[in-house]
């Protein structure tokens, strides 16, 4: 197990991404220091060691293997994508070669729409809709569906509209950090070969009644 943040994302930052980014499925890898932003927090608040933990749209499964390495008793990361879910059984085998210890971590393809796993935890980079408009909601209602505590990334300035949202759905909304994330040039007038963009972690906490 890991007990130190800086390991957490030193760790993290050599496990391979997308190969072939999809841009319709908004595949941008949370870069290793968001991730460890995300995930200490997480563990920090007691959500993460000894606990089911869900990763939704896990990807190559950074937050996964992350969450995995903090001691959850069990991890299960789920994508639509074979691709990612293969470069993601790549990582799990490269972590055990150079003995970083897991307890169980399981990875499925699903649709979001058909994850049933209910958890403590679920922890999430999802689609921000940069390509299709509002594609976060589907994960942030299955992620309230599943478990109590939420931790999610999410394009800067959402926080509105993220707590409006989880007002809606009985939870509370607080924002955690800001961070940045790459994108790779996914738009015709995109000249450049890198576009930063701000995001914020975000935790949701069902409010008890
Ligand atoms: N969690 C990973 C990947 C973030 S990118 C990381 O932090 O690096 C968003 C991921 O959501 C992609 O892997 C994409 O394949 C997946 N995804 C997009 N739409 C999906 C859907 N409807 N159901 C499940 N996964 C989906």
């Amino acid at each position: 197990m890991i007990l130190d943040k800086k390991d957490l994302e030193i760790v993290l930052s050599n496990l391979k991404s997308f190969e072939n980014p999809k841009f319709e499925l908004e595949q941008y890898s949370t870069p290793s220091d968001l991730a460890a932003d995300l995930l200490w927090q997480a563990f920090m608040d007691g959500n993460i060691h000894n606990k089911v933990v869900v990763d939704l749209g896990c990807g190559t499964g950074i937050l996964a293997f992350g969450a995995s390495m903090l001691g959850a008793e069990i991890v299960y990361g789920f994508d639509v994508d074979n691709e990612a879910l293969k470069t993601a059984e790549e990582n799990l085998k490269r972590l055990k070669e150079i003995k970083i210890i897991l307890k169980k971590i399981i990875f499925m393809k699903k649709d979001v729409s058909e994850v049933n796993k209910l958890c403590d935890t679920v922890i999430m980079n999802p689609p921000f809709g940069i390509q299709t408009h509002k594609a976060d909601r589907p994960f942030l209602e299955k992620a309230f569906e599943l478990s109590n505590f939420v931790y999610s990334i999410h394009s800067v300035n959402s926080g509105r509209y993220l707590k409006a949202f989880a007002e809606e759905h009985n939870f509370n909304a607080a924002l955690i950090k800001k961070g940045k994330i790459i994108l790779p040039p996914t738009m015709k007038f995109h000249t450049k070969s890198k576009y930063p963009i701000n995001v914020e972690i975000w935790r949701f906490v069902r409010v008890q009644k």
